[in-house]
């Protein structure tokens, strides 16, 4: 048995109830949860998803038990676990497993590759198997390829929110766009990804990097991780502000935020061939009015990108390295709950209160 959050409405808080969890397929894992960070993914995930379901998909801790032909890692091993990804479809074998062919079902249709739910409660399918692993839970059951082996110096509450935002937004800046040193960038939103965005940004040594929310204490904590200037968006003229700072335009945005007046901003404020990166949409996809003019006038570029093109094994100890050095100080991100108090946890995020919730079991 295990406790897990189970979400029953699209309204209601999760209730925590014990569960039945699975055992381990061949190639899966169970992890005892230490941490699990919570995202803003986590928050509309019950408007998306089935239900009954168990979400949470930053999960850090301790392997307890392993499939037979799991090689990566053995019990008593310290694993994050991240988004799932098949292995074998074009994307994955080549490299870029956040675009897997599969990924939409794995992040969010609620079971397995194969549609089996790995949850129940008295007979009662709940769906799991959110981003393979449902962290939101005392136990999570995970495949080889979504856990990450972490190293012994990096605790269990800063490594959780690198399996989704923190890669996401450094990735973004480090894999994706591949900024060059010296090139100037803007940020919208100032919450984990923005400011994971920010810090990535000061370790390529990037400049100026612009921060632009509309929270006068996020915009101190931009400066702090990294932003050159911090730009309060209620404040207006938001790309012309971003112009005088870099003449003629940034190179690179990032628009994290999901409002509407920053997709249309981070495209306005760009220079000639700039490029937007796209890190969420505004009103879960609904169609939205924005010109394309600035784009073909300048030759600029708007591109989506998913967990940052993360390749996890290889990219979360290259994360966990900068934070060695000083370059990724997740402390400053992070506000602990303990597990019984989601509901509030999920409420701070929601309004956000909290820039990264992390629930501590
Ligand atoms: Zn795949
Ligand atoms: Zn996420």
């Amino acid at each position: 048995m295990i406790s897990a959050a189970v979400t029953r409405s699209v309204e209601g808080p999760p209730s925590i109830e014990e569960l039945e969890l699975a055992p381990p397929r061949a190639d899966e894992v169970i992890v005892r949860l230490e941490a699990s960070g919570i995202c803003h993914t986590d928050l509309f995930a019950p408007r998306i998803c089935p239900l009954p379901a168990v979400f949470g998909h930053e999960g850090a801790g301790i392997v307890e038990r392993v499939g037979a032909r799991v090689g990566k890692v053995k019990p008593g091993d310290r694993v994050l676990m991240t988004f799932g990804s098949c292995g074998h479809c074009r994307h994955c074998e080549g490299g870029a497993s956040a675009y897997c062919e599969h990924g939409h079902h794995l992040q969010f249709g609620g079971t397995r590759d194969d549609g089996s739910t790995t949850l129940s409660h008295a007979g009662e399918a709940i769906h799991g198997s959110f981003f393979q692993q449902s962290s939101f839970a005392t136990r999570a059951l995970a495949t080889e390829r979504n856990v990450v082996l972490l190293p012994d110096d990096l605790p269990f509450d800063l490594a959780a929110p690198l399996g989704c935002g923190v890669q996401t937004g450094a990735g973004t800046v480090l894999r994706s766009l591949k900024a060059p040193a010296g090139s100037s960038i803007a940020v919208f939103g100032a919450g984990t990804v923005g400011l994971s965005a920010i810090m990535a940004a000061r370790h390529a040594r990037l400049g100026p990097i612009v921060a632009i929310d509309i929270d006068p204490a996020r915009l101190e904590l931009a400066r702090e991780l990294g932003a050159t200037h911090a730009l309060d968006a209620r404040e207006g003229d938001v790309a012309a502000r971003i112009r005088a700072i870099a003449r003629g335009g940034v190179m690179y945005s990032l628009e994290t935020s999901a409002a509407l007046p920053a997709l249309n901003d981070a495209i306005a404020c760009l220079a000639r061939r700039g490029e937007c990166a796209l890190l969420t949409v505004p009103a879960l996809g609904e169609p939205v009015p924005f010109s394309l003019l600035p784009l073909l006038s300048g030759g600029r570029r708007l591109i989506a990108v998913l967990e940052g093109d993360s390749e996890p094994d290889v990219f979360i100890p290259q994360l966990a390295a900068m934070h060695r050095a000083g370059q990724l100080p997740l402390e400053r991100l992070v506000h602990e709950y303990a597990f019984a108090d989601i509901g509030r946890a999920l409420a701070d995020a929601a309004a956000g209160r909290a820039v990264k919730p992390l629930l501590r079991f």
